[in-house]
């Protein structure tokens, strides 16, 4: 039998370029790479709800005061 010494290679810890969260709005259907992880506002539409789901008037108060 060969036993073959494995050297512990030391791995270099690297991001790759590729590894980028790209954002899609949802409401232009615009995809970019933000700088920020969750930016406030879709740079192209600038709708703060480009990572919502369109809704449909949500919160809507009964109240009738
Ligand atoms: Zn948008």
């Amino acid at each position: 039998m060969v036993t073959q010494t494995v050297e512990c290679i030391e791995m270099e810890v690297e991001m790759p370029k590729s590894y980028v969260t790209r954002l899609r709005c949802k409401r232009c259907e615009y995809k970019w790479v933000p700088r920020i992880p969750s930016p406030a506002v879709c740079p192209k539409c600038h709708s703060p709800y480009w990572n919502k789901s369109a809704t449909r008037k949500t919160g809507v108060r009964r109240n009738k005061r």
